[in-house]
């Protein structure tokens, strides 16, 4: 594209009667962007390559660094001040070895991926940008640590202790369940076909998020066709039979635009139309949505439960409901607890779904009035903040109450301790990225139901995220 003689020539003679170079090349781009976007389906998808070219171009001239992910040959860890969904669905998974980003909480989208790849990650590091290129670094998930320039003894016995990790974990198997025998099964988060095989790998007794929006995000200036959907939806669906399959339907808006489903400018996104109620505007959507679920589902022997996002309260719930009736979609019919209005009247919205699932990224989000997408406000995110507990202990008490379940399938679920602790609170399954569900496994497995109350209780019985941390460490190690 960026070769095109007749490209050339019209950025050429824009720079001929005045213009700057960067700006005759953004015009130039300009007119064939307009033209492929309305070129049919297959081109209007190539309007994002072009835009690609146009940056880096653009970049080129300004002397400033390319935009988006680098090319690179060579394994590397991602430096970045922030990544998008977009950027990140770019990444080849067998050349990132980690990554450090400067912003983002522990439930950003760069904290999801690197969990979904299984790649340590540090968030939230300050000056992070300020690293050199070509640097060498060692990134330690577990501690945040980021190491630069280590000696080469300290490279192998950093190695050796990241192989020990790997081949302890690869020891557990088997379903999710305490010391004593009470089930909690431990379920994959899924963007999308792509990461089938690690979840299976893990040995996930099936997906407990699939988030369907992240198969949209490449290209989201169109509403994806009815039988591209059943496609995608179908090759997860066929991945785990007689297991539970959690879809939830598009959730678009704020931290995951789809152009085709955001609203207008808006002063607050992450207040305003988004997940459920974007697609309660957009019905043609939902129901074409809902339609693909159906007809992917057909004839396959599993247990097919459909969710939506950001329900606020029993009337949305309702009008979520009506819509899967309406489809003619043999499922079960649940929502998110992501809002804490949600949690707060958790059995009011029972009375129209069967499910509930606690989203605690965004849940955390709105309860403390914290952008997931700010490194400066991470201490906020965490999800051990014992006010975020309490509500997860509303919405499973409440679904114990109606006999229904409640899933966790934020990244709390992915923290091994805290999974302890939301099973003593009453959560009936953990959902996350792959990679996490044997560290998950082998936490459960060593410690009783009766242990985990008493952890949740502690937890709870505190006023900060990292008392309430220690209080549980200490009745789960028994001191
Ligand atoms: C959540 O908010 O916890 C969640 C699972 O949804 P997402 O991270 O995709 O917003
Ligand atoms: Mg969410």
């Amino acid at each position: 594209m960026a070769l095109d003689p007749e490209l050339l020539a019209d950025v050429e003679r824009r720079i001929t009667v005045g213009s700057t170079a960067e700006r005759a090349v953004y015009d130039a781009f300009a007119s064939y962007r307009a033209l492929l976007a309305n070129a049919g389906e297959y081109l209007a998808g190539r309007v994002a390559d072009l835009d690609d070219v146009r940056n880096r171009i653009v970049a080129r001239l300004m002397g400033v660094p390319m935009p988006g992910v680098p090319d690179s040959d060579e394994p590397y860890v991602l430096v970045a001040r922030d990544l998008a969904p977009a950027d990140t669905a770019l990444l080849d998974p067998a050349l990132v070895l980690g990554f450090v980003t400067e912003e983002g909480g522990p439930t950003s989208h760069s904290a999801i991926l690197a969990r979904a790849l299984g790649v340590p990650a540090v968030v939230a590091l300050a000056a992070a940008t300020d690293l050199a290129e070509d640097l060498t670094v060692a990134v330690d998930g577990s501690t945040g640590e980021v190491l630069l320039d280590p000696s080469p003894e300290r490279q192998a016995e950093l190695r050796r202790i990241a192989a020990e990790r790997k081949a302890a974990l690869a020891a557990s198997s088997g379903p999710g369940q305490t010391s004593d025998g009470h089930p909690v099964p431990l379920l994959a988060n899924v963007g999308g076909p792509a990461d089938v095989p690690a979840a299976v790998a893990a040995g996930a007794e099936g997906v407990g998020l699939f988030r369907t929006e992240f198969l949209f995000l490449d290209d989201s200036a169109k509403a994806p066709s009815e039988d591209a959907q059943v496609l995608a939806y179908r090759a997860v669906l066929e991945a785990f039979p007689e297991s539970r399959v959690v879809v939830r339907v598009l959730d678009a808006g704020a931290d995951k635009p789809l152009a085709f489903l955001s609203p207008g400018e808006e002063p607050n996104p992450a207040l305003g139309v988004r997940g459920l109620r974007s697609l309660l505007e957009h019905p043609g959507i939902l129901r074409s949505q809902l339609r693909a679920l159906a007809r992917a589902g057909e004839g396959l022997p599993v247990y097919l439960e459909v969710m939506a996002p950001m329900v606020a309260d029993r009337q949305d719930a309702r009008a979520f409901a009506d819509a899967c009736r309406e489809a003619g979609l043999r499922a079960k019919f649940g929502a998110m607890v992501e809002i804490p209005s949600a949690a707060l009247r958790a059995r009011a919205i029972l009375q129209e779904v069967e499910f509930l699932s606690l989203g605690t990224n965004d849940l955390a989000q709105y309860t403390f009035a914290a952008d997931r997408q700010l490194g400066s406000v991470a201490r906020l995110q965490d999800p051990w903040q014992p006010a975020l507990l309490d509500l997860v202990a509303l919405a499973a008490e409440a679904a114990r109450a109606t006999g229904k379940s409640c899933g966790v399938c934020g990244e709390a679920a992915a923290d091994p301790v805290l999974a302890c602790v939301l099973t003593g609170l009453g959560v009936t399954s953990l959902s996350m990225g792959a990679a996490s569900i044997p560290y998950v496994r082998a936490a459960l497995a060593k410690h009783t139901l009766a242990q985990c109350e008493r952890a949740a209780a502690a937890a709870r019985a505190v006023d900060s995220a990292e008392e309430a941390r220690a209080a549980a460490n200490q009745v789960l190690s028994g001191e």
